[in-house]
């Protein structure tokens, strides 16, 4: 990212949200050769994608047969950040306010008013919030924050993190089946699952790889179990699990301690907007253009809520597109929502 470069006072286009949905739509704004500012409230690109699943594999976004998905979001950004938009990162669009710009076609202008009070002008707004801001659901063990980035993750980023390390892992969802097959043969072993119950929420076939490898000694299954407390000093060195059935400790050397156990979403400061929701977590959008009840702000992808909306990347893609298509006709009015096409 270029700092140096002055971006203009007043973007045509901000776009809330920096995931797959945010990026499709700062690639089509740009190539209207509208000015755009991405704002994200997370310190990087990428959304929920590169926050939760980037070492995943994607198999349906159109044009892909099999991409991982930390290299979906590096191909979107070459593609979005070739107009050069403006990027502010670790901001949250806490507020906006409805300036008088007689100037403008609309007569009006937004600011946006960011966590720390600094303020952003734009043209319009196209919101591709997500689900918000995330948070990972934690143990109930007091001061667990103070394990994080010693030891103590709520996702695996890079498995190479974990090379060597003695790795407990926490959950029985998919994820947490998901890393257990895919850390195995990474970690020293062998590697800790630990699971309330003996049942787990997740795909047969992980469920049966998983109960194989324990059977081999790979990995060693701690069911119904459960995490109570973390040791250690710099560093977490290891943990107590203790059986739910009988309340029997053990202690478990560990020095990377991996807790899956989900994640809460929430709006956050958009759920405040003076705007019309379609439910607790979208906000309402005309499918046909994207655009939500409050004036010149639109809303793709996750975040766009409408009767039988999918939530999916591809769809995000194409809300996107129709969103920054009909963007542009608001500070432009003679210009069409069709664009021209983009071969040459
Ligand atoms: C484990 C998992 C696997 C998945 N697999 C697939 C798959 O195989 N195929 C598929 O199509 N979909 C998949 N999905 C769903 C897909 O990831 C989402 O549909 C997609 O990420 C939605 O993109 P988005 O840009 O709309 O929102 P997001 O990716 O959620 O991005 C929203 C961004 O907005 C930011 N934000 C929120 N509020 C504010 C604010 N007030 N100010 C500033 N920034 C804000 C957030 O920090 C976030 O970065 C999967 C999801 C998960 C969790």
């Amino acid at each position: 990212m270029d700092i140096q470069r002055d971006y203009p006072e007043i973007a045509d286009v901000t776009i809330i949200g920096g995931g797959p949905s945010g990026l499709a739509a700062a690639y089509y704004a740009g190539h209207r050769e509208a000015t755009v500012r991405i704002m994200d409230t997370l310190p990087e690109l990428g959304g929920q994608v590169m926050a939760m699943y980037p070492e995943k594999h994607v198999y349906d976004v159109a044009g892909h047969p099999k991409i991982k998905a930390s290299e979906l979001i590096r191909l979107q950004c070459e593609q979005a950040l070739q107009f050069d938009p403006e990027i502010v990162l670790e901001e949250d669009a806490t507020a906006l306010e409805y300036v008088d710009a007689p100037d403008e076609p609309s007569g009006q202008l937004i600011r946006i008013v960011g966590l720390a009070g600094r303020s952003y002008l734009t043209r319009t707004i196209i919101v591709t919030a997500g689900h918000g801001a995330f948070e990972p659901r934690k143990l109930p063990i007091e001061g667990i924050d103070g394990w994080n980035h010693r030891g103590l993750s709520y996702l695996v980023k890079r498995t190479a993190d974990f090379a060597n390390k003695k790795v407990v892992l926490v959950g029985g969802g998919d994820s947490a089946l998901d890393w257990t097959l895919g850390l195995h043969d990474i970690a020293a072993a062998p590697l800790t699952l630990v699971h309330r119950r003996d049942r787990f929420r997740a795909l047969e076939g992980s469920v049966t790889q998983m109960r194989n490898l324990a059977a081999h000694g790979k990995v060693n299954l701690m069911v119904p179990c459960e995490v109570t407390a973390i040791h250690g000093s710099d560093r977490i060195e290891g943990v107590t699990i203790t059986n739910a059935d009988d309340g029997v400790e053990h202690h478990e050397e560990c020095d990377a301690l991996v807790t899956l156990l989900g994640f809460k979403s929430a709006l956050g400061s958009i759920g405040d907007w003076p705007i019309e929701f379609h439910s607790k977590k979208q906000v309402l959008v005309n499918p046909a253009t994207m655009e939500t009840s409050m004036p010149l702000v639109f809303a793709a992808g996750d975040v766009a809520g409408y009767e039988n909306k999918i939530t999916l990347i591809t769809i995000g893609m194409g809300e996107a597109a129709i969103a920054a298509n009909r963007a542009i006709t608001v500070f432009r009015p003679e210009a069409k929502a069709q664009p021209k096409y983009s071969s040459e």
